[in-house]
């Protein structure tokens, strides 16, 4: 593994470095080697971010990489023009977990580096031509022609000017030629501007000065100066009964609010004579924009299952990196994820905990803030760019040394994890689709905690069969907790055929009579329902009922969903929208009529079905505030809500007494899905969704309605058999060559021309197909959705060989291969998606 990375990051001797390699924000798969100048040697290292010029016309900021003292074969190298920071704000580790992402998920270093860093971080910049402060007409040596003049002119009438505007007095290659002749005679400079997005957030504090505060004689004397000004005095007298300087001067040092003088109903006019006097002071106070919690000291009591479950992870420490904790629902995984999180932080390692996006607002989080209070950072989606710099910069210096966040938190600048914990780590959202790196966070969480050293737990109730067929490989160790936490017993599970109640003359607005029954159960006790179905938007799509009609994006290879809200049609792919339209626009016929079932209308049925409950919905739609979905949590926990509809959403980690029916609408939209992993989705989606019911003492009732309810799934979700699952489950898998037994890479071609994207798709294919090494390859295909936002799609399948180099060896074909691609005037603006272990 380190061969990968060279010797680059051995440590070198101070003199020795001379160079610096870059990464920078451009689609070209390296670093980018400048000078060091003598003037910032001592003041940059790996990490900072720093100004330099890239080709004759831009300036980018970018982060150093690596320092060395190998010149450049191919070019001479540039000096760094300026240093952003006065502190790495990114590790050597980073840089090696970076470098190994762009190698694996086959991107550029530099995309990582995009996806890595919170925005605000992220130097916004823009190009300005100034004149040289040093530039003197009458003495240059470079004489300016006609053209030229005009720059000039409009320089002396403005300070600057963008490129845009120098563009359009000469023409952009004029200004290159300009830029550098000029930059030889040293006459008119380009320069970048750089800024951070970042800014603290201050309070403005008064204080004593120095002088005074450290020094009682000074103090006294100024006392009776001040005798008589009573005012001013006054002013002195409440600052010291605030502040007992006298005790300690360190008190000093954060001031006071101004508020406490006006509270205590003092002038703001004598406030400003005494620091006019130069006896108080104004100062900008930094203040986290986090609430100090405190932490408890409450002991962690594990049930006797839990205690021997801990027994089996630590002795799976010893021997391996990573250990599958197998929980069913409810087994109390977290109280244990707390223990182990309590150990690392006293031996003084950082912990990281990822879970997915939506389970970060739950129980757990709350949980663990009872536990560990503002020790414990978060890391979420919905925070602000500011929010997250600040947990950024509170991992560096070492005020968060345990942070819970979604994927992204991967990229934090640990240096010295201990432990990294990945619930719910079967979840599909730890993928990034887009865009690059296409990374697995799961995946990517191990190998940064290899880079650490440190030990991983990846938890489930459901595992990713990968993780799973590790674990039964032996190269995970395995721990299982089967039985719920107290009381509590696992639901019982009904099944609903819903074609024989349609037969009946049963089914009322897409619910069967059993359904209906079950949730009336439960609303006469005063009990909770949670009604699942993955769809949202009122219904998947509209149809003419005369001719069969269907409205599609205009976009996209996709129908439209049908919102009722708004009366509109959504593509759920470009975020297209349109009315719906009064008649059908291809026959004329007036009969429209919305087809399937999306979360709006199950919400519209309950309130006909159980006009006496109060319905709530939980999914995109509704929970897009920053609040949105904490709201809908906290009213559905306060009882304020009898029948919760969602989408999978109300899967994750919802933990709520009340709850004792889970009603599944539509089973057979998960199980028949085109898909290798559909059968492993639909067991984990059903076993997750139906955990939510009964976690206390009450027994929970799972109802799911099937049109073929004697798949064999069901049954083997019913009897919690998991693992029997899995066998058959793999059976197949190894059968037809899907992971885990070989390596998948999807590799798409995109361009808004139909017959380019497919021509480049088919020279592609044979190329890599050349590429001597154990694999199977499928396509070009047509996407599964041919078209999004008006670019044709064309997919090549890899399947790969496990052992040996196979990948490695691809992965490099690959590289060369697209860089050929890129260079061939035909294919370049042919956008190409690798996706490594596509989802
Ligand atoms: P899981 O994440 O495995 O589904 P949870 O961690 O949410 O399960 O635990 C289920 C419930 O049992 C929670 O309400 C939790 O507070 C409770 N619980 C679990 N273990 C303990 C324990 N050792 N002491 C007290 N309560 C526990
Ligand atoms: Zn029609
Ligand atoms: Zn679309």
């Amino acid at each position: 593994m380190e061969s990968l990375f060279g010797d680059a990051y051995e440590p070198q001797d101070e003199k020795s470095r001379l160079f610096a390699d870059v990464i920078l924000p451009v689609p070209i798969p390296k670093m980018f080697t400048y000078k060091i100048p003598r003037s910032l040697a001592g003041e940059i290292g790996i990490g900072y971010r720093v100004m330099v010029q890239f080709g004759a016309k831009k300036v980018l900021t970018g982060i150093i990489g690596k320092v060395h003292q190998k010149p450049p074969k191919e070019y001479d190298a540039k000096p760094i023009l300026d240093v952003m920071d006065t502190y790495a704000v990114v590790n050597p580790l980073q840089i090696k977990f970076w470098a190994w992402m762009a190698e694996y998920y086959c991107c550029h270093i530099g995309e990582v580096m995009n996806s890595a860093l919170p925005s605000g971080l992220k130097l916004s910049s823009e190009s300005k031509i100034q004149l040289n402060p040093t530039y003197d007409s009458e003495t240059s040596m470079y004489p300016l022609d006609d053209r030229e003049e005009v720059i000039l002119q409009a320089l002396a009438s403005r300070e600057e000017l963008s490129y845009e505007d120098c563009e359009q007095l000469l023409g952009i290659k004029t200004i290159h030629g300009i830029i550098k002749s000029l930059v030889i005679k040293e006459a008119i400079i380009v320069f970048e501007k750089v800024k951070d997005k970042y800014t603290p957030k201050v309070e403005t504090r008064i204080r004593l000065r120095k002088e005074y505060a450290e020094d009682k004689k000074a103090l006294e004397n100024l006392f009776q100066e001040l005798d008589s000004k009573p005012k001013q005095e006054e002013i002195l007298l409440k600052y010291l009964q605030e502040i007992p300087v006298y005790q300690n001067p360190e008190l000093n040092v954060k001031g006071l609010d101004k508020k406490v003088f006006s509270d205590a109903g003092l002038s703001m006019s004598s406030i400003k004579t005494l620091i006019k006097n130069n006896v108080l002071e104004e100062y900008k106070l930094i203040i986290s924009r986090f609430e100090e919690i405190a932490e408890s000291d409450e002991e962690i009591v594990l049930s006797e299952e839990q205690g021997v479950a801990m027994g089996q992870i630590k002795e799976g420490f010893e021997e391996k990196q990573v250990t599958l904790l197998h929980g069913i629902t409810g087994s109390g995984k977290t109280e244990i994820y707390i223990q182990l999180i309590k150990e690392a932080l006293e031996s003084g390692s950082q912990i990281l905990l990822l879970l997915p996006e939506i389970a970060l607002t739950t129980h757990m989080v709350g949980r663990l803030r009872k536990v560990f209070g503002s020790k414990m950072g978060v890391y979420h989606s919905k925070y602000s760019d500011n929010e997250r710099v600040e947990v950024w910069n509170g991992v560096i210096s070492g005020k968060f040394s345990f942070v819970v966040g979604v994927r992204s938190s991967i990229f934090l600048p640990f240096d010295s994890l201990g432990l990294v914990i990945v619930d719910e780590e079967h979840e599909a959202s730890f993928k990034q689709y887009d865009p690059a790196p296409r990374f697995q966070a799961r995946d990517a969480a191990i190998m940064l905690a290899w880079l650490h050293q440190a030990k991983t737990i990846l938890g489930s109730a459901t595992p990713s069969f990968e993780s799973y067929y590790n674990a039964r490989t032996k190269k995970y160790g395995y721990v299982q907790l089967d039985r719920r936490y107290g009381e509590a017993q696992l639901p019982e599970y009904f099944l609903s055929d819903i074609l024989v109640d349609k037969k009946k003359n049963l089914l009322k607005l897409d619910f069967t009579r059993l359904m209906r029954e079950k949730i009336q159960e439960a609303l006469n006790k005063q009990e909770q329902v949670l009604i699942f179905q993955n769809r949202r938007g009122y219904a998947p799509y509209i149809s003419c009922e005369d001719c069969g009609w269907i409205p599609e994006c205009e976009h996209c290879d996709v129908s439209l969903t049908y919102h009722q809200f708004g009366e509109e049609m959504r593509c759920h792919y470009c975020g297209f929208k349109e009315k719906v339209p009064k008649t059908c626009p291809a026959c004329g016929s007036g009969k429209l009529a919305a087809v399937g079932l999306g979360t709006e209308r199950i919400e519209e049925s309950i309130s006909l079905l159980f006009p006496e409950a109060r319905v709530a919905r939980m999914d995109m739609d509704t929970t897009k505030s920053k609040y949105g979905y904490q709201r809908l949590l906290e009213d559905f926990g306060a009882g304020n809500i009898d029948i919760l509809v969602g989408t999978q959403m109300i899967t994750k980690g919802l933990d709520f007494e009340k709850v004792t029916v889970v009603g599944i609408l539509d089973a057979d939209r998960i199980l028949y899905f085109p898909d290798f992993r559909a059968g492993e989705r639909a067991f984990q989606q059903i076993t997750q969704v139906a955990g939510r019911a009964g976690r206390r003492e009450k027994r929970g009732t799972v109802v799911i309605q099937s049109r073929k309810p004697d798949h064999y799934i069901f049954d083997k979700v019913i009897q919690g058999d998991y693992k029997n699952f899995y066998v058959q489950d793999m059976t197949e898998r190894q059968k037809f060559f899907y992971p885990p037994f070989v390596k998948l890479i999807k590799i798409s071609s995109r361009h808004k021309d139909y017959k380019t994207a497919e021509k480049a798709a088919r020279h592609l294919h044979n190329l890599l197909n050349d590429i001597n090494v154990k694999k199977i390859m499928l396509g070009p295909e047509k996407g599964l959705i041919g078209k999004i936002k008006n670019q044709f799609i064309f997919e090549s399948l890899v399947k790969l060989d496990k052992s040996g180099n196979a990948q490695a060896v691809f992965k490099h074909g690959l590289q060369l291969i697209l860089e050929e691609m890129y260079a061939n005037k035909e294919f370049r603006s042919v956008r190409v998606v690798v996706d490594v272990d596509p989802y």
